[in-house]
C-alpha cells in the first residue's frame, strides 16, 4: 500500500475506449493567474486497473464521473444536509463519560430538517454539532447561526459552563439514501463510501456502509483481475449492492427522509419511526419507496416569499462568529493559487443570488467565504478561499448550481486533529 498525503486527486484518466485508467495529482506552485511560478511542480499520473472513487461527499472527480456516465439516471436525485461542528473540553462535574444526546427540531421551525448530536468523549471532552437539511427554502436561513443557538438551549447550555472550545469543523453529508444512490459501477471503476451517498439517515452513520462497500468493490475486483480482465465495468458491483447488508440498511429506512421533508419534523418523524418499524418487522412499507422530487438547490425560494431571520448576537462564550470558528479550524491554503471555488457566470451570480436569492452563500457557508460589498456602487461577489473548509455546501445549495467546487492545491484544507 502507497499512501500520498498532501496530494488531491484533480483528474479523471481515460484511455482511447473511454474507460478510466487512473488519476492525476494537481500541479503544484501555480499562481493566482494561472501560470506556473518559481516552485511550479507537475502533478503525477496514477494508473491501475481499477480505480475506486472513494471521495466523501461530493467529490469533485466523482461529480464528473456521476455526468460522463450518466450514473444518476432513473434515480433520485441525492439530497444532502450540512452538519457543523465542534468539539470542546467541559469541566468534570459537567463531564458523563458515555453520554449520547440526539434532538430534531428546535432551534429549526418544524417545516425545516435537521438535528442535533452531543456526544460526552473521554478527558472531559464533548463533540456538539448540528446538521441542517439542505433542502430548506428560505434563503435567509443561517446554519451556523442555527447551531450557536441550539447551544443556548437550557438543556444544552450548561454542560458547557466554564468549558473551553477547541476545535470547529463543517462537513456536508448525503442524506439521499437508498433511492438516491448512483449506479456504482462504470467503465474501468466504481464509487464507494460517502461518494456513492451510503448514509443511514435515521441512524446518523455511514462509516460501516462505507467499510462494506469497499470491501465489496475490492472482492470483485480481486476476481477481476484474478480471472485476467481490467479496465472493464464490474458491474457485480451494482449489481449485488442492494442484496447485500448495505442495500438491507438503507432499504429499511428509505422513506424517513422524504416523510420528514413533506410533513414537516412532527408528523413527518413520527412517520419516519411507524415506516421504520414495519420495513424492521415485516419487510414491507405502506407506502413503498417515495420520492425526493427536487435537488436541494432546487429547493430554494425567492427572498421575496421569505421574511429575513434575527439571530441573537454571539456572547463569545457559548455562542461565536464564524470568523473566530474558522480559526479553529485550523484551515490553511496558500493565497498565490487559483482560486478553487469557480463561479461560472459572475452575471448570473449577481442577477440571480444576489438579486432574487438575496445572497444565500453569505449564509449557508459555515466559514464565510462568500461576501456581496458595495464598490463603486456596484455589488460585488467576494471569494474569500483562504477560509474555505471544504464542507461542500456551496457546489450542492447555490441555487443555479453557478459554483464549482475543485480541489486546491496539495493537501490545503482544514486541519483536524481531534475532531
Ligand atoms: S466555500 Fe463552499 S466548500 Fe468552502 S466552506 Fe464555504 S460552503 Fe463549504
Amino acid at each position: 500500500v502507497e499512501i500520498y498525503p498532501g496530494f488531491a486527486a484533480t483528474e479523471v484518466l481515460y484511455n482511447d475506449e473511454g474507460a478510466v485508467i487512473g488519476v492525476a495529482t494537481g500541479d503544484m506552485g501555480i499562481e493566482k493567474n494561472g501560470e506556473p511560478g518559481p516552485n511550479y511542480t507537475r502533478g503525477m499520473e496514477l494508473l491501475g486497473k481499477y480505480v475506486l472513487i472513494g471521495e466523501g461527499v461530493r467529490g469533485s472527480l466523482a461529480k464528473q464521473l456521476i455526468a460522463k456516465f450518466d450514473l444518476q439516471k432513473d434515480r433520485e436525485p441525492q439530497k444532502f444536509g450540512i452538519g457543523i461542528k465542534e468539539l470542546w473540553q467541559v469541566k468534570p462535574e459537567n463531564h458523563r463519560p458515555g453520554l449520547v444526546q440526539h434532538s430534531f427540531g428546535w432551534p429549526l421551525g418544524m417545516k425545516t430538517g435537521g438535528g442535533s448530536f452531543l456526544y460526552h468523549l473521554e478527558d472531559n471532552l464533548v463533540a456538539v454539532g448540528f446538521v441542517v437539511h439542505l433542502n430548506y427554502k428560505n434563503p435567509y436561513l443561517y446554519p451556523f447561526e442555527e447551531f450557536q443557538r441550539f447551544k443556548t438551549h437550557p438543556a444544552i447550555r450548561t454542560t458547557f459552563e466554564g468549558g473551553k472550545r477547541l476545535s470547529y469543523g463543517a462537513r456536508a453529508i448525503t442524506e439521499g439514501g437508498y433511492q438516491s444512490v448512483p449506479k456504482l459501477s462504470f467503465p474501468g471503476g466504481a464509487l464507494i463510501g460517502c461518494s456513492a451517498g451510503l448514509v443511514n439517515v435515521p441512524r446518523i452513520k455511514g462509516s460501516h456502509n462505507a467499510v462494506l462497500s469497499g470491501m465489496l468493490a475490492a472482492e470483485k475486483i480481486a476476481a477481476a483481475i484474478t480471472a485476467g480482465r481490467s479496465h472493464d465495468e464490474i458491474v457485480e458491483i451494482e449489481n449485488e449492492w442492494r442484496k447485500g447488508d448495505i442495500g438491507k440498511d438503507l432499504k429499511r429506512v428509505r422513506n424517513v427522509k422524504p416523510l420528514w421533508s413533506k410533513f414537516g419534523t412532527a408528523l413527518g418523524v413520527a412517520l419516519g419511526g411507524f415506516d421504520m418499524w414495519t420495513n424492521t418487522l415485516f419487510g414491507f412499507s405502506v407506502f413503498g419507496t417515495l420520492k425526493h422530487g427536487k435537488t436541494d438547490a432546487e429547493s430554494l425560494e425567492p427572498a421575496s416569499q421569505h421574511k429575513p431571520i434575527a439571530y441573537p448576537k454571539p456572547d463569545g462564550v457559548l455562542t461565536f462568529d464564524r470568523l473566530s470558528s474558522v480559526f479553529l479550524s485550523n484551515t490553511n491554503h496558500e493565497e498565490d493559487q487559483p482560486v478553487h471555488l469557480q463561479v461560472k457566470d459572475m452575471n448570473l451570480q449577481k442577477s440571480s443570488e444576489h438579486d432574487i436569492y438575496a445572497g444565500p452563500s453569505t449564509r449557508y457557508c459555515p466559514a464565510g467565504v462568500y461576501e456581496w460589498v458595495e464598490k463603486d456602487g456596484k455589488d460585488v461577489f467576494v471569494i474569500n478561499a483562504q477560509n474555505c473548509v471544504h464542507c461542500k455546501t456551496c457546489d450542492i445549495k447555490d441555487p443555479n448550481q453557478n459554483i464549482n467546487w475543485v480541489p486546491p492545491q496539495g493537501g490545503e484544507g482544514p486541519v483536524y486533529p481531534n475532531m
